[in-house]
């Protein structure tokens, strides 16, 4: 999978060499991956940019999020790690830390909820936003399990809610 991906970047390195090669030899491409529709959708998309930003992807959410397969979180991930700017990244993994930290009930609408957004801003408006979201998703897979957390080795289990009321 790696490998196709590498190969296809270096073929297309960027939109315009996308938008060059028509849909149909970037969903060919594409095709071993299983990713039928998201090729059409990154056709469509570097279609797009190319039309109306010269090739260059814009960095305005409200731009990004307009852009053909394009919603909230894949808008907030690329803003995050691909320009390293404070955008809080909400899916389930980051949203169960808050949720247990902060003592908020989590529902599957949670990462919808104002105030899950509020934290989660709060504390991406570091130094290093890109780092500091990559860690959330680390210690969300190694210390924060879904099931069993690894609440007596954690480094945050004196401000967690969830800890204290174990
Ligand atoms: S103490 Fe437990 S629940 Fe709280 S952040 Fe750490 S691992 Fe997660």
């Amino acid at each position: 999978m790696l490998e196709i991906f590498n190969n296809f970047v270096k073929k297309y390195p960027d939109f315009i060499s996308i938008k060059s090669a028509g849909s149909d030899r970037i969903q060919k491409e594409l095709f071993s991956l299983g990713l039928e529709w998201r090729a059409r959708m990154l056709y469509d998309m570097s279609e797009v940019i190319v039309r109306e930003y010269n090739g260059k992807l814009p960095i305005e959410k409200e731009k990004l999020m307009n852009l053909p397969g394009i919603g909230e979180y894949i808008a907030s991930a690329v803003l995050c790690f691909g320009f390293n700017l404070p955008e809080p990244i909400l899916d389930t993994n980051t949203v169960r830390i808050i949720g247990r930290v902060y003592g908020l009930k989590i529902t599957d609408s949670s990462r919808r909820k104002k105030i899950f957004k509020e934290i989660m801003q709060k504390l991406v408006d570091c130094v290093n936003p890109k780092q500091f979201s990559l860690s959330m998703l680390d210690f969300a897979a190694l210390v924060c399990l879904p099931k069993n957390p690894l609440c007596f080795d954690c480094s945050l289990n004196k401000l967690c809610r969830y800890f204290q009321n174990m």
